[in-house]
């Protein structure tokens, strides 16, 4: 059965109770567990993965890396001993939490200045790491690249400015053109599907967890705008985090 993931209708669950499905001893003396559900999110979509920490009764557990296996999420945990049918409680690092949710929105407000601009881009792939983050589009830029920098930067501090809640809407992905500019061909069909509405108008689908209101990300930073090869990457950083 595949792992109810609790983080995607909900971004505040960051701990729950869930049942041990199935549990690989590794040749390292660690353990990879999967989970009959779990808020701990697997990397992808540039986001990165969960950390935090699995309980059963007396023992703790380090939850190490998360990713998604076809439907299974799969938690590679520290040193120690959990059995198949464990009843364990679940608690990711919210303070890591929250900078991941923030970088990752952060992408989709850039995405909005791009929008709101009329840069003519399509989204590309993104990376929203404290190390590196930046969203790329398909084309070129259309003039001087410090120039386009100042808009955007000046574009997303507006946006964060005026503040906006965001909703989200599971459904097909044949329905999501209608919410969304842009529908990346390759969305992941081995979770549920999903929209994550900005401004009532604005959608883009997407897995990651978010800031319920975009003031939340702070001050972002557009650090570095370049073209190379028909892909313009925008890189960014966020105060207080990169
Ligand atoms: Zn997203």
């Amino acid at each position: 059965m595949a792992t109810e993931l609790l983080y995607l209708d909900d971004f505040n669950v960051l701990t729950a109770s869930a049942t041990v499905t199935a549990v690989t001893a590794l040749d390292d003396g660690r353990t990879d567990i999967e989970l009959d559900r779990t808020c701990f999110y697997p990397r992808g979509g540039g986001q990165d993965w969960d950390t935090g920490t699995i309980r059963a009764g007396d023992d703790a557990f380090t939850v190490q890396e998360v990713r998604l296996d076809e439907h299974q999420v799969v938690h590679h945990l520290g040193e120690g001993n959990l059995s198949v049918g464990a009843a364990v409680v679940l608690e990711v690092d919210a303070e890591q939490r929250a900078v991941n949710t923030r970088l990752h929105s952060a992408g989709h407000i850039v995405d909005l200045a791009v929008e709101r601009l009329g840069l003519p881009w399509v989204p590309g792939k993104g990376a929203h790491y404290p190390h590196m983050s930046f969203v790329e589009y398909n084309g070129e830029l259309p003039g001087d690249a410090e120039e386009i920098r100042q808009r955007v930067e000046q574009e997303v501090t507006a946006v964060i400015a005026e503040g906006s809640r965001n909703e989200i809407r599971f459904m097909p992905v044949a329905e999501m053109g209608d919410y969304c500019r842009h529908v990346p061909d390759n969305i992941p069909t081995n979770k549920p599907a999903r929209i994550v509405l900005y401004n009532a108008d604005f959608g883009v689908p997407c897995g990651g967890t978010h800031v319920q209101d975009v003031a939340e990300v702070g001050k972002l930073n557009i650090t570095k705008v370049r073209s190379k090869k028909g892909i313009t990457k925008v890189s960014y950083a966020v105060d207080g985090i990169n």
